[in-house]
């Protein structure tokens, strides 16, 4: 119950085809991960290339870290293991031996294997002083233990992936198991207008959609505030035609929904 997700990976739903922009941040895994998931007899010689064992994605709220990291196991052919931080450390009081122990041995069965650590933070942030709760100290050592006990034998075949918005938040120690980091950064306009393709890829849109002028309007906005937008958007032509039943006093069986134009993007903003 700790896990809030097993996924094997057919079925996690997710490509990097699925995620707008971000296209370094893809590269980047696809040569610390799936390349060393996929291929491990190309890092098995000398010292220089070493399979990733810790790797963290940063960057502002909504950017997509979730989404990545999903992604990264269907293209790595990885099953997915997710769980929360807070969720570990809140409702787990006292067993975390027990916890952290049956996390990993049933990770080791299920590698190649991906465990995603979201909000990362809450789980292995900084020693908390005084006031820290022993039982999230004693999970947070668990952990790491756990982790360092895996990495002489599994290594190749089981990645923990954390996430957060606080990276500065981590503990050093933590910092030093994760040594590869990924900055995942809120989209410029060229970007956000990738985004919006994918996002609204199979929607009825006007003709000659004018995506570049939507990513002007939309400054500062996330992946995940884009996504929020476009769902408002959509909802509009479906009101305008309840209302229409509603003053015509009869439903069609088959209603078509007008195409959405930009203005149903900008009223929705
Ligand atoms: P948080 O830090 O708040 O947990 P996050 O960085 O993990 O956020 P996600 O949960 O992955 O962000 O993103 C939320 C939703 O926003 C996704 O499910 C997706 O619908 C949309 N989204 C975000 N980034 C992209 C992107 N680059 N391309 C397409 N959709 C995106």
């Amino acid at each position: 119950n700790f896990v809030s997700a097993v996924v094997p990976p057919g079925e996690i739903g997710v490509k990097f085809d699925d995620i707008g922009a971000l296209e370094e941040v893809k590269r980047a895994l696809n040569e610390l991960v799936i390349l060393p998931m996929q291929r491990p007899e190309l890092f098995s010689h000398g010292n220089l290339l070493r399979p990733c064992k810790g790797l963290l994605l940063f960057g502002p709220p909504g950017t997509g870290k979730t989404l990545l990291a999903k992604a990264l196991a269907t293209e790595a052919g990885a099953n997915f293991i997710s769980i929360t931080g807070s969720t570990l450390t809140s409702k787990w009081f006292g067993d975390a031996e027990k916890l952290t122990k049956a996390l990993f041995s049933f990770a080791s069965k299920l590698a190649p294997v991906i465990i995603f650590v979201d909000e990362v933070d809450s789980l292995l942030g900084a020693r908390g002083g005084a006031f820290e709760h022993e039982a999230t100290r004693r999970m947070r050592n668990e952990f790491m233990a756990a982790w360092d006990g895996l990495r002489s034998k599994d290594s190749q075949r089981i990645l923990i992936l954390g996430a957060t918005n606080r990276p500065f938040d981590l503990d050093d120690a933590v910092i030093r198991r994760l040594p590869r980091r990924i900055y995942v950064d809120l989209p410029d306009a060229e970007n956000r207008m990738k985004i919006l393709r994918v996002i609204l890829k199979r929607e009825n849109l006007e003709t000659g959609f004018q995506f570049d002028k939507l990513a002007n309007e939309t400054e500062g906005y996330s992946g995940s505030d884009l996504k929020n937008l476009c769902i408002a958007a959509a909802y509009r032509p479906v009101e305008e035609l309840l209302e229409k039943e509603t003053k015509g006093g009869e439903r069609d069986i088959a209603p078509t929904l007008r195409p959405l134009t930009l203005d149903d993007f900008i009223h929705s903003k």
